[in-house]
Parts: structure tokens; sequence; C-alpha cells
């Protein structure tokens, strides 16, 4: 645990759902109001200019302020790693799955106050790897592997500008009708396990799609990372287990892998469809490694 930073530069994501043309100048004003110093604004184009700002950023500045959603904050992410530059976030998003991990309140005003009165503290990373195609990438909520992975492939970019959750759910009805489970030769921790697969969600924090607690008894700083699991089964006890999903708030999959993993190696027959943090992937051939990179991340906590 450590005090919040008192510098911090702002990266917004004018793509997000909820961001308006001037919320660079009105955020910065309430940023300042609430005692913080400005010294950058930056308004990044894409998500790999966004990767950038936050690398060149991370190590001079004391805290980096994503204006966005989730997926922004995982762009800004790689830059941060190792480095003692506390990365936060204003949620502006779609879901804002990070934010409600942490209890930081939506409302900008509230959200720079909670932050302000918070702290930081190290929490773990998740690294993604397909080496045979020798690229990488990393996630701090989660990465999913299969039907996920196909949804958000579907999700219109437009739709979702504009309606936001609904996006998601249109893609989800269209990756349902196609969807088929996957062959997979898993390595846990060394471990070898031969299956069918669904779905399979490798959590570094508790919540997933919204406020619904997959991975129950993750921790963002143990070092681990958390496995839920869902298995073949007919399109109609899908439909219902995500009823009750839905109704119940959680479930504990169908524990197929270890709950928990230092690291997995997924080898599949056909190619698998990741999300990182809820956007998709780009794809890419061979065998997928994940592992945790424990405490690569100064986060900013608000006051709970
Ligand atoms: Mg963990």
């Amino acid at each position: 645990m450590r005090e919040p930073p008192r510098e911090v530069a702002l990266l917004l994501n004018k793509n997000a759902f909820a961001v308006r043309p001037d919320d660079g100048d009105r955020i910065a004003t309430l940023c300042t109001e609430a005692g913080l110093t400005v010294v950058d604004i930056v308004v990044p184009q894409s998500a790999e200019a966004m990767a950038n700002a936050a690398a060149r950023l991370a190590g001079e500045v004391e805290g980096l302020l994503v204006v966005g959603g989730d997926g922004a904050l995982n762009s800004a992410l790689a830059g941060c790693l190792g480095t003692e530059t506390a990365l936060g976030m204003l949620p502006r998003g779609t879901v804002n799955v990070w934010a409600r991990e942490i209890g930081l309140p939506s409302q900008p005003e509230r959200a720079i106050r909670a932050l302000t009165a918070g702290t930081t503290r190290r929490v773990d990373v998740g690294r993604i790897e397909w080496p045979e195609a020798d690229e990488r990438s990393h996630f701090v909520l989660m990465a999913g592997l299969g039907f996920d992975g196909e949804v958000t492939r579907l999700v219109n970019r437009r739709l979702k500008r504009f309606v936001g959750f609904g996006a998601y759910v249109v893609a989800s009805l269209a990756a349902y009708m196609r969807h088929e489970p996957y062959a997979a030769r898993i390595e846990v921790d060394g471990a070898v396990h031969e299956l069918e697969l669904t779905q399979l969600v490798v959590a570094n924090a508790r919540r997933y799609g919204g406020n619904l607690p997959l991975a129950a008894s993750a921790d963002l700083a143990d070092g681990l990372l958390d496995l839920w699991t869902l298995g073949p089964a007919s399109k109609w006890q899908h439909a219902a287990r995500f009823a009750r999903i839905v109704a119940s708030g959680s479930d504990p999959g169908d524990r197929l892998l270890p709950v928990r993993a230092r690291s997995l190696r997924v080898s599949a027959v056909h190619e698998v469809a990741v999300q990182l943090d809820g956007d998709p992937a780009p794809p890419h051939p061979g065998p997928i490694v994940l592992s945790v990179l424990p405490g690569a991340l100064r986060a900013w906590l608000p006051r709970r």
C-alpha cells in the first residue's frame, strides 16, 4: 500500500461508450479541483497509440488515468508493467468490469474523489503468448478461450458505440448459433489434461462480463490465475445454464481443470478464439501459453 499519485497524465479513449468530445478538458478540470496536477492529456487515435502513449509516460509520471473502458485499460497495461507508475481509470466504457472489481464509482467527480483518497497496490497481471507466431499480450481481468472469444469477434464496434451492452447480446446469440466445442490438450503447471471445452476462462480478477463473480475466489495479488471451465453440452442445456448463471449471479463451472494455476499451455486442434479483458485478440496459429506475472502492475485503487 502506498499514497495515491498527486501528478497524473490523462489517456482518453475518444471511442469509449460514455466519452464526450469535451471530456479531456472537463476531466482535467475535475482532477485539478481535486488537488491533482495534470501534466499531460493524450487522446490516442487507436489501441496501439494508447499502448505507445502509456509506454512513453510510464516511469515519467506518478499516475496514469485511463478515461475509457476495460479495453483502453488493457491497451495501457503493457507499458506500465514493472514500473512504479500507478495505473488508474475513470470508467467510461460499456461494461467497466475493472471499476466494479475495485469498487470505483462510475460518476467522474465521485471516482476522482475516491481515487485521490485511495491508495496504490501491486497486483498480478496475466500474460498470454502464441510462441509459433511470436506474439504476446497481457490481461488484468481475464482471458477467455472459446465461446466468449467468438462473441467478442462478432461484436459490431459501431453498434457497441451506440447501444453499448446490447451489442454483446446480439453477438452472443450469433455465436451461440454457430459455436462448436474444441478438443484441447491442456498442460496446467506441467500436468496434462485432454478434454473438450466450450469455454475456458483464465481469471486474474473475480468479476466477469459485468458484476458476475465467475472466479468467485480469485485474488488479484496471490500470484495465481483462477480457471473456470465449461464442457460440451447441448444448445438447450447451455441456454438453461446461462439463464441460471444470470439468475443466481454465480456458477462454479464444470471444474474440468484445477481451480488455480501459475501457467498453462493450451494446444487445440483448431485455432481458438481469444478475448482479453473483453476485447478480441487477433487470431494466431499454434499453442497458447498463459502465465501470471506476480505483482507486475502498480494499480491505483479507490478508498473503499
Ligand atoms: Mg490470482
